[in-house]
């Protein structure tokens, strides 16, 4: 992989390194408007205040067998040559009051799962008596406390069930479920709009006519907000109209949290989202020092972030990466905003752009001598395939031109490596 052609903007000059343009953008990202949200819309949100159990878990004291409830000192000289007798006074069933309580030579037959009844400090299994109509004859005691599953147990009243800022999920879900946490207080998950800009552009389902492009970024940009958390909306294609543009975000303002487009931001004259934001002053667009993603809009309409990101499949995949996701899971009130990076050895050169930094598609794989990463392909930013192929994104650095095969690279893990 080499460059024929040398760009205006490879030495780098008059472009804002990568860190500095992300953190611009995330400087201006806030956690959304927390609300009380049903526990299974609350799955995969950030709690965002402390839950505190309002009583003990479990909140009574249950048998851990089928048996009877006793006394324990009234038992303790039970053996099978010389069993003591209770007289079973009551019963006391899952779900249920227990109907009587233990005094003095009595018995209460309890199943597992059932709370303790009054007077009784322990279970004798059922197979350590024998009954005979109103009778049980204890033939081997239990100790006090035996076969109790005492209240407060698991969680005692007061303690911290689940810390503000936890991600929910399904243990966390069934511990707020247990404390009767229907409606905690969390993040949302912020709603998405994501519009594709582009006269050339047809829906995936229609066959091209010469020159013409399907609309690959939507749903590519559909795919990373959902897995990121998000929840997008297909506002469709919209020409390369500054007044269509316009209106088409307008429209959807009142159901989103965020806006992402896909092209038009470059200088050409058919740039339609610097042409309907710019001169208002709504979006800053700037050219970011890396490869592929270089021009790039930020700013807000009417208090909603708007990201518009170039038209390349590419670019729109990492620049989603780099500047989309971490905002994501800010708006989700979330601190872990960036995805694990490995270190790993290139198995082959990879070549970039000397100024910039090159996120480089490559997939990599733990091996005995750590992790190796092979690039999925060329560097043209409309490659798509060389996407679909990798799970990493090795970050060459501005002021490298090549990193050379056997040298190692930090790689941001986009998916699993068994994926
Ligand atoms: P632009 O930045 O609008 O000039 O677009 C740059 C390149 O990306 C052009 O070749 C476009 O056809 C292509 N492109 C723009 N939007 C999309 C899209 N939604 N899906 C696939 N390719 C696109
Ligand atoms: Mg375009």
């Amino acid at each position: 992989m080499s460059t024929s052609s040398v760009h205006d903007h490879d030495s780098g000059e008059g472009l804002v390194p990568v860190e500095e343009a992300r953190e611009r953008v995330l400087s201006q990202i806030k956690p959304l408007q927390p609300l009380q949200l049903p526990l299974h819309e609350a799955y995969g949100c950030v709690l965002a205040e402390d839950a505190v159990a309002l009583t003990d878990l479990p909140d009574f004291a249950s048998s851990a067998m089928d048996g009877f409830a006793v006394r324990s000192a009234e038992v303790a000289a039970a053996m099978p040559t010389s069993p003591v007798e209770l007289r079973v006074v009551g019963r006391a069933l899952i779900g249920q009051r227990p109907d009587a309580t233990v005094g003095g030579g009595e018995a209460v037959a309890i199943a597992t799962g059932a709370p303790i009844p009054a007077g009784a400090d322990c279970i004798v299994p059922i197979e350590n008596c024998e009954t005979s109509g109103d009778v049980v004859r204890v033939l081997t005691g239990s100790p006090p406390d035996k076969h109790i599953r005492p209240s407060g147990e698991d969680v005692k009243g007061g303690e911290v069930l689940v810390p503000a800022g936890r991600r929910l999920g399904a243990p966390e879900l069934g511990l707020l479920a247990t404390a009767g946490f229907s409606h905690p207080l969390v993040h949302p998950r912020p709603r998405v709009v994501v519009l594709s800009t582009g006269d050339e552009l047809i829906p995936p389902s229609q066959t091209p006519e010469y020159g013409q492009v399907r609309d690959s970024n939507a749903f590519l940009l559909f795919g990373a907000l959902r897995e990121a958390g998000a929840v997008p909306t297909l506002a469709g294609i919209v020409r390369d109209d500054v007044d269509d543009l316009r209106e088409t975000v307008l429209n959807h303002l009142a159901q989103a949290d965020a806006f992402v487009s896909s092209g038009g931001v470059s200088v050409g004259e058919r740039d339609v989202v610097k042409a309907a934001f710019f001169r208002r002053g709504d979006l800053d667009f700037y050219k970011v020092a890396m490869q592929p993603g270089m021009p790039q809009g930020f700013g807000h309409i009417e208090g909603k972030p708007y990201f518009g990101l170039p038209g390349n499949p590419v670019s729109v995949f990492v620049s989603f990466e780099v500047f989309i996701r971490p905002a994501i899971q800010r708006m989700m009130g979330r601190t872990t905003l960036f995805r694990p990076e490995v270190k790993a050895r290139l198995d082959t050169d990879v070549t970039g752009p000397k100024g910039k930094t090159q996120f480089a598609r490559v997939r990599v794989r733990r091996t005995r001598e750590g992790w190796v990463a092979s690039p999925t392909g060329a560097r043209g930013s409309n490659l798509i395939s060389t996407v679909s192929r990798a799970n990493g994104l090795a970050i060459v650095p501005a002021g490298v031109e090549t990193a050379p095969a056997g040298s190692r690279v930090q790689v941001i893990v986009f998916r699993s490596t068994e994926d």
